[in-house]
């Protein structure tokens, strides 16, 4: 029998999963000899025995692999025998530039809750239960390589039990980082409004469970943050959340016991189940069933058919809610338009006038990670909220051959979230919120320090939005690498195209809130077109409208009514029903004036300030409370009917651009109200017309690939509408899954059009913008 020896190199996620002594495990049931190890770039081994054998292991090693590794590269080379005997685990060496990849957070295993549940186990009801399976990672690491004294966990010395765990490969726990029990781990305590202690350990647990069931807010230390808690079916308890966390209408999170608990109140498919159960536990958004009234307030998501559901996700999410057995609020300790609060002190600190009491512990959260927000769509899982239990993955882009220096994206404002990247591997950052005060600004600075530091990237060029007020864009203006702007739709675009690591020609819908373009104009009714080459084309855009009070129309709905009537009837505007009664008369005065002299009354292409205006006229929002809430409560009203109706729309072309007329939808649409048909039938039957424009625009421009971004596709009867009817066209048709339509997935497109462009030769210098 032929013997040799091979060398292989795996790059991947294959570091804080178990991959090691899976290969130990695997090299010594085929008989070889040799080693395995981490180091920088991932798990490198030599294995040596006879060339069978070699097969052999060489193809279980890819087909039996632990269920959270992947794969991304694997090198095999034959190199010459050693004298040796046995299969060892070395030592990592971390002298190379890092990048092995950063786990997310994983929800406790079934082994481990099997423990946690078992008297006679020694971790019977430890709350930090975790193993190599499952457990806390991105949340704690400090840095590469993830070995426990680069984690949050190196204040904790193991004890003898564990130490031994951790030292045998044989043993689930060998080499779990975060790997602790009741003797040594980190422990629960029970801190009032001051920050007081009041009960540790067991006796703490029990006292949050019995003030929740009392209505009280019990803010808890969770994974990524803390959460705040509250019994759902307490109405009382439910609205002095809102009060106190000034939040009026915006729907909360649900924390349910267990599937059976989620299947009560929801209408669940097959993928959104196996979705709630994931161990990335996100929270999905469901279809209450009708009969949810029971167990839900209201006062958990007002006017809004749908509940945000998720499953406990650690040990101590699954103890608290085994005794609670009852659905719970849980939504994000902070204050309206801050991240979440990580820190103990911090929490008491920040959060002492929402909370009644503190959950706490005594292991660190090094990073804020709100809990992941999903929903299907078109038959697929499509992100809303990436953070935990998704963040820092990385994406891999299409080899583009080009010039590679390092980059940091730095997003938009609005649900902020940075991308670095190294060659063709993006690492996108997690959800930082909206950049509208100094924590959010710290925790952005932070993210971007986080990510080049995992990974020593030193970013040569920063790509920012070209709105002049983002802050964002501010702090990239301050720093010395050179900068380029990315026009934000463009950005939208390329992010699509970039999570289906696609290149090619494409038609990019581009549609959102606001955008700011190249001239100026408050931009969102996009149509672009990529011929694979250095030139986006702006192709289509929506005929504009003016929005009087600016940004305010933005809080307004009803203003963006006003603006879009007004570019249709003229004065006439205000005599309209239902526009008329949603203002005064010297309302009515001012705003007249503003359009007529054009004054702080910029035009807009949005189709989310379309949204807007819909939902004025149907009559269903004046104003609103958070971003969004018009948009859906139209989406929401078009539920109830199926009709197939649309209304009429008009494409001209005007300096070389079609313009989307939408002035016949309107007026159509006002006149199916005099004539008394539903709001159902009316949104339905506007959302039927857009997606008509989608198909018309593709038709007229003939390109095979289509793809869907921006906020308004987040709305889940348009896309599915657009994308059925694309499809019967014989389109193909590409929406988002893993990134956020959302601004979430703004520095995502950055990055890749700044790479597609430098594959193209486009060289880009100071300060300069690449726009349409
Ligand atoms: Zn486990
Ligand atoms: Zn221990």
């Amino acid at each position: 029998m032929a013997t040799e020896r091979r060398r292989i190199d795996i790059t991947g996620l294959v570091q804080g999963v178990g991959f090691r002594p899976f290969v130990y495990r695997l090299a010594r049931a085929c008989g070889l000899c040799g080693w395995v190890a981490n180091d920088a770039r991932g798990v490198c081994l030599e294995v040596q025995g006879e060339v069978l054998q070699i097969r052999e292991f060489a193809q279980r090693l890819t087909a039996e692999k632990p269920p959270h590794a992947r794969i991304h590269d694997l090198t095999s080379e034959p190199i010459p025998l050693r004298e040796e005997s046995g299969f060892v685990i070395r030592e990592s060496d971390d002298s190379a530039a890092p990048s092995a990849i950063v786990l997310p957070d994983l929800a406790a295993c079934d082994d481990c809750l099997k423990e946690l549940f078992d008297p006679d186990n020694r971790r019977y009801r430890y709350p930090f239960t975790n193993c190599t399976h499952c457990g806390p990672r991105y949340s704690i690491v400090e840095r590469l390589p993830y070995d426990r004294a680069n984690t949050a966990m190196k204040y904790f010395p193991l004890c003898e039990d564990c130490r031994c765990e951790y030292a045998d490969p044989g043993d689930r726990r060998y080499h779990a980082e975060p790997n602790a029990c009741p003797e040594c781990g980190p422990q629960l305590q029970l801190c009032d409004r001051r920050g007081k202690t009041i009960a540790v350990r067991e006796n703490a647990l029990h006292q949050a469970v019995v003030a929740i069931d009392a209505g009280r807010i019990v803010a808890l230390k969770g994974v990524g943050g803390i959460q705040l808690l509250v019994d759902a079916s307490n109405a009382k308890a439910v609205r002095k959340l809102r009060e106190r966390k000034q939040r009026p209408h915006k729907p909360f999170a649900l924390l349910y016991p267990d599937i059976d608990a989620v299947h009560r109140d929801c209408d669940i498919s097959k993928r959104e189940e196996l979705l709630l159960s994931a161990q990335e536990r996100p929270i999905v958004l469901l279809s209450a069933n009708g009969r949810s009234s029971a167990r839900i307030a209201m006062e958990v998501a007002p006017q809004n058919p749908n509940l945000g559901a998720m499953l406990p996700c650690s040990p101590l999410h699954h103890l608290l809610m085994e005794s609670l057995r009852r659905p719970v609020v849980a939504t994000s300790g902070n204050l309206a338009g801050e991240p979440i609060c990580i820190d103990n002190d911090e929490a008491v600190d920040r959060l002492g006038n929402i909370a009644d009491l503190f959950l706490l512990h005594d292991r660190p959260i090094l990073r804020p990670l709100d809990d992941s927000v999903l929903r299907v769509m078109d038959e697929r899982p499509v992100m809303l909220r990436r953070a935990r239990g998704y963040a820092p993955l990385p994406l891999q882009l299409p080899d583009l051959s080009a010039a590679d220096d390092d980059l940091l994206a730095v997003g938009a404002d609005l649900k902020n979230c940075v991308a670095l990247a190294r060659g063709n591997i993006v690492y996108p950052g997690q959800h930082i919120g909206d950049l509208e005060n100094r924590i959010a600004l710290e925790t952005f600075e932070r993210a971007i320090d986080d990510l080049a530091d995992f990974y020593r990237l030193e970013p040569r060029a920063l790509l920012c939005d070209l709105h002049p007020g983002y802050a964002s864009n501010h702090w990239a203006q301050k720093k010395k690498t050179k900068r380029i702007g990315v026009q934000h739709h463009l950005a939208h675009f390329f992010s699509c195209m970039a999570e289906h690591a696609y290149r090619g020609p494409a038609l990019g819908v581009c549609w959102d809130g606001t955008g700011y373009g190249e001239d100026g104009t408050v931009r969102g009714g996009e149509f672009l077109h990529w011929n694979d080459g250095a030139e986006v084309k702006h192709f289509a855009s929506l005929r504009p409208f003016p929005l009087p009070g600016g940004e305010r129309a933005v809080r307004e709905p009803r203003r963006s009514a006003a603006g879009l009537l007004f570019e249709s009837l003229g004065r006439e505007a205000f005599a309209q029903e239902p526009l008329h009664n949603c203002f005064n008369n010297s309302e009515i005065k001012n705003l007249t004036r503003m359009l007529e002299r054009n004054i702080n009354s910029p035009r807009c292409t949005s189709v989310g300030r379309l949204f807007d205006a819909v939902a004025t006229l149907l009559g269903l929002a004046t104003e609103i409370s958070f971003e969004g809430q018009a948009a859906m409560a139209v989406e929401y009203v078009a539920q109830e009917s199926d009709t197939a109706a649309s209304y009429p729309f008009d494409m001209e072309q005007q300096d070389g651009r079609w313009v989307i007329d939408w002035v016949p939808t309107v007026v159509a649409l006002m006149e199916e109200g005099r004539k008394g048909t539903s709001i159902a039938d009316r949104s339905a039957a506007f959302h039927n017309t857009l997606a008509q424009i989608v198909l018309s625009v593709a038709l007229n421009i003939g390109e095979e690939h289509v793809f869907l971004s921006g906020g308004v596709f987040q709305n889940r009867r348009l896309t599915e509408t657009a994308a059925a009817l694309l499809r019967r066209n014989d389109f193909r048709v590409h929406c988002h899954s893993s990134i956020p339509p959302n601004d979430g997935g703004i520095a995502l497109g950055q990055i890749y059009y700044a790479r597609c462009m430098a594959a193209c030769g486009i060289q880009v210098g100071e300060g300069s913008a690449l726009c349409v």
